[in-house]
């Protein structure tokens, strides 16, 4: 039977980061249920020379951010260029275009609100409001209908806009669910609020991490840890691996460890939390109420790729704007009769060009429940959703310019993962946070311990935070083992 030191089981941002910690001064091993490593980050080749993020593709802050630091130094971060009137392009299924001051105008309302919100985190002011979407829905319109002094319709379609915004930057699934008291614990870095990659995406970062593991024998690929016991007698865990490149489901390994670093989702956690810790009875006690209420929902992406691009040149992003909402957006017929076809169109807000190649890509986000239902399409009907839906606000033919290839993501779909980033949730509070870092000590020593974005205390749902989790937990460890 194999014996390590530490079985580090997860090679998202988290693993790898406890990975590189450890270097050459512990014998570890990188357990990996997918055939790759970067978990939630995930960079595709969609055209020759054209490659795009379908999980983590920004960075978020500049000042103490460990990722930007390092993709700095790489060169891979793309520099940030002046804002213009053209990058904006605000369309409404009236098919008018909005002067983009307008947007903007709209945006400084909703940061305000939004700040006020996540103030309440700070001060610890009481409120009634239970989530986020009890604030907004007090405070948004008024102050919009003020601030912008346009007609109900307008003003209904950017609470929605913005609306769809938060729930992608949130990865929940209703702004009901998150809640407003701990909104705040997220913390914003100093620098622009995100910036992107050169062509390559996250793969210059992927590859950087990767270049830290000393040999390939430290890490095994397509290989799922379906169960840890710790072992009184020998104070050592066993940790239980299924072989998924073997067909057969019961190709089960066995390695002894003295520890475990876990770093999987909280989304794998919420399904398999209490058959994987099956027999650590405390450790369920410890956490189970942390991996039911801190939230965990999806956030997927559309990629479009096209020959030649046929928006406004210099436009970076087209905002949709449903102004319309009793009308139904007219779809070819193949697609007006398919099931949660309004969900889908309606949850279609924004389309961002790729900046980093002169290929014309547009992404597509969903937040919500349409970022689940996309996933029971094809990639084909999705893609030509999203291309009738932006030439219909466009006001031109859907039947020329098609999309020459379509990608999107199935964060939800995907078992390893189950959904896109954590929130705190209206069931959840901080404590959940908490508990949920916390390692588990039978004999008094940390005997697993837990990483990865939702154990971040104020970085959750990022890479950053991600990464400094796994640090975080392997700088402790390195101070047991060397004791
Ligand atoms: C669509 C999307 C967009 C995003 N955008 C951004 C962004 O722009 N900027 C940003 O900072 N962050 C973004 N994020 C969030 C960011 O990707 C994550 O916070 C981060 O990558 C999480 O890293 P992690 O190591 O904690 O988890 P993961 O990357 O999920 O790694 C955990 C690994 O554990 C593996 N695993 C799970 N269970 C087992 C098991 N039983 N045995 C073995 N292996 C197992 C999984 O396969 C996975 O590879 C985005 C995420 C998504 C989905």
């Amino acid at each position: 039977m194999q014996s390590v030191k530490v079985v580090i089981v997860g090679g998202g941002a988290a693993g790898l980061g406890a990975a590189k910690t450890f270097g050459l001064d512990v014998d570890y091993l990188l357990v990996e249920a997918q055939n790759y490593l970067g978990g939630r980050i995930r960079t595709v080749d969609v055209a020759p020379n054209v490659a795009v993020d379908l999980g983590a593709q920004f960075i978020h802050g500049k000042v103490n951010n460990i990722v930007y630091d390092v993709c700095q130094n790489l060169n891979c971060i793309m520099p940030v260029s002046e804002e213009t009137a053209n990058d904006t392009l605000v369309l409404t299924s009236n098919q008018t275009v909005i002067d983009s001051n307008l947007f903007d105008k709209a945006t400084v309302v909703w940061q305000a609100i939004l700040e006020e919100a996540a103030a309440f985190f700070e001060k610890k002011t009481r409120t009634s409001h239970h989530s986020l979407s009890d604030y907004l829905v007090e405070h948004f319109k008024k102050r919009l209908s003020i601030a912008l002094g346009y007609s109900d319709d307008i003003i209904d379609a950017f609470i929605d806009y913005f609306n769809q915004i938060e729930l992608i930057d949130n990865g929940c699934s209703s702004l009901s669910d998150l809640s407003l008291a701990d909104y705040g614990s997220f913390e914003y870095l100093d620098g622009d609020y995100a910036y992107e990659f050169q062509n390559g995406g996250y793969r210059s970062f992927i590859a950087y991490m990767k270049s830290f593991l000393p040999d390939e024998k430290r890490v095994r690929l397509n290989s799922e840890v379906v169960r840890v016991k710790y072992l009184q007698d020998s104070h050592r865990l066993q940790v239980d691996i299924r072989d998924l490149n073997h067909s057969s489901e019961n190709e089960i390994t066995t390695i002894l460890c003295d520890h475990v670093i876990w770093t999987s989702s909280l989304g794998y956690l919420k399904e398999n939390f209490s058959s994987i810790f099956a027999t650590e009875k405390e450790l369920l006690e410890q956490k189970r109420q942390a991996v039911e209420n801190l939230g965990f929902d999806t956030v997927n992406k559309v990629v479009l790729v096209y020959e030649k691009s046929f928006w406004p040149e210099d436009v970076k992003e087209m905002i949709l704007l449903h102004t319309q909402k009793s009308l139904p957006i007219p779809l070819s017929e193949s697609l007006n009769d398919l099931t949660d076809i309004r969900t889908i169109v309606e949850a279609i807000h924004r389309y961002d060009v790729l900046p980093s190649t002169d290929t014309p890509v547009l992404i597509c986000w969903f937040g919500g429940p349409a970022a689940v239902l996309i996933e029971n399409f094809s990639n084909e009907i999705i893609g030509q959703i999203c291309h009738e839906v932006l030439c219909y606000f466009l006001n031109i033919s859907s039947k020329s310019n098609l999309p020459i290839n379509i990608v999107k993501s199935g964060w939800h779909t995907n078992r390893f993962v189950r959904g896109s980033y954590s929130y705190y949730s209206t069931k959840s509070t901080k404590k959940d946070g908490e508990l949920l870092s916390t390692p588990y000590a039978p004999d008094g020593i940390p005997r697993i311990q837990f990483a990865g974005e939702a154990t971040h205390e104020k970085f959750y749902s990022t890479v950053h935070g991600a990464l400094e989790s796994g640090i975080r937990e392997s700088t402790k460890l390195l101070s047991v083992i060397k004791k």
